[in-house]
């Protein structure tokens, strides 16, 4: 991963240590006459023994425990709510950062193991019609380090049970390659074997289609699972739903899939979200086979039931014509899976989650 984050444009807020990759972390040990190995020693007391406090870390000197404390914070994220869903698979945890802004997490408990889904913006801009987190725009950029510290905190979680986050997806609030740079530092530090070590085949990041950003990601030629929001195949139904369509059209999208397909030999995944009456009926499958086929893509679709949202004013798609839609993809040939739907009781599911700034008395 080659990009090189700009720091004048980051936000750096409470300097959480967790924002510096591997590499600048070395790169500030050495500007602080520390030899560079300690790096990798920093990075085992954060990510594998998750401790709190710089004088824990007991195999640095005092005085780079007191340079460490005087630069950094751990974590900036403070936990305010940790519900449960009814069944006990998901949980949903709001974290209040230093501004007062709030952001959510969710801890998914699968046959497989536990996959944490986390947020990359505060709010977002892109103005999805279906989904919670557009409304109130976008506040601000998270900073690698917060999103980091989302992983950390229900990882700290876990520990209680003795278990171990196992997958990652960037499917929480806000739109991953509108904050790229901070997303490839984040990929970094969770996927160094140093670091939290979670294999890249083990985390998923989902795009709305910011097609500069879908030829970047694909010259980054990581491991990582790509998905795209794609929801509809024609311009017209796809720019009502998702306004960013009007500024990378299909014709602009969908080679920049085949790009990607080619560049890192991997399969992408379109998620196609059903809803009711608008892009659900039998023909709108085959015109999805059909364009899957027309561009040569390698795809996998993963079909999501519109999930509840208040100011949104969608239906469902009924189970049955789900089925239907999954049917007639693959009586199409193509790859298809519907996904599993968990935490609608405690608003964790899909599109369901918002960024809210707390207010001054109650922090
Ligand atoms: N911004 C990224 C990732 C966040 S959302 C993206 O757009 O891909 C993860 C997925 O949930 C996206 O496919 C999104 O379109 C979908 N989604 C949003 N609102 C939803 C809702 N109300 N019901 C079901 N899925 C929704």
């Amino acid at each position: 991963m080659k990009k090189k984050r700009n720091k004048e444009t980051r936000p750096n807020l409470g300097n959480s240590i967790y924002s510096l990759t591997h590499e600048e972390l070395q790169t500030w040990l050495e500007n602080h006459g520390e030899p560079k190995f300690r790096a990798t020693q920093i990075f085992e007391w954060l990510y594998q023994k998750r401790v709190e406090y710089f004088e824990e870390m007991t195999n640095l000197s005092k005085g780079l425990r007191d340079k460490l404390n005087e630069s950094f914070t751990i974590t900036t994220l403070e936990t305010v709510v940790q519900q449960k869903s009814q069944d006990g698979r998901t949980m949903k945890f709001l974290f209040e950062m230093n501004d007062g802004y709030t952001i959510e997490t969710v801890l998914m408990k699968h046959d497989y193991g536990y996959s944490v889904c986390v947020t990359s913006q505060v709010g977002c801009r892109i103005g999805c019609t279906f989904c919670a987190s557009s409304i109130g725009g976008l506040k601000r950029q998270l900073e690698s380090g917060e999103i980091v510290s989302q992983v950390i905190k229900v990882q700290k979680a876990l520990d209680e049970q003795g278990e171990r986050v196992s997958s990652i997806v960037l499917m929480g609030i806000g739109e991953p390659f509108d904050n790229y740079d901070e997303i490839i530092a984040f990929l970094r530090t969770i996927n160094h074997n140093k670091g939290i070590n979670i294999g890249a085949r083990h985390i998923t990041l989902s795009t709305s289609g910011i097609v500069p950003r879908i030829y970047d990601f694909a010259d980054e030629k990581t491991q990582v699972n790509f998905a795209v929001s794609l929801h509809a195949v024609t311009n017209e139904r796809r720019s009502k739903l998702m306004p960013i369509n009007k500024a990378y059209p299909l014709e602009k999208l969908l080679p920049s899939v085949k790009y990607y397909n080619e560049t890192t030999g991997r399969r992408v995944t379109f998620e196609y979200g059903l809803l009711g009456g608008e892009n659900d009926s039998p023909d709108e499958a085959r015109a999805l086979a059909k364009v899957i086929r027309d561009y040569n893509l390698n795809i996998h679709v993963n079909l999501i039931p519109v999930n509840f949202v208040p100011e949104r004013d969608y239906v469902r798609t009924p189970r049955s014509q789900i089925f239907e839609f999954e049917r007639t993809l693959k009586e199409e040939g193509i790859n298809v899976t519907i996904r599993r739907e968990q935490g609608h009781d405690i608003d964790a599911a899909c599109g369901q989650l918002r960024a809210k700034e707390r207010k001054k008395e109650t922090r």
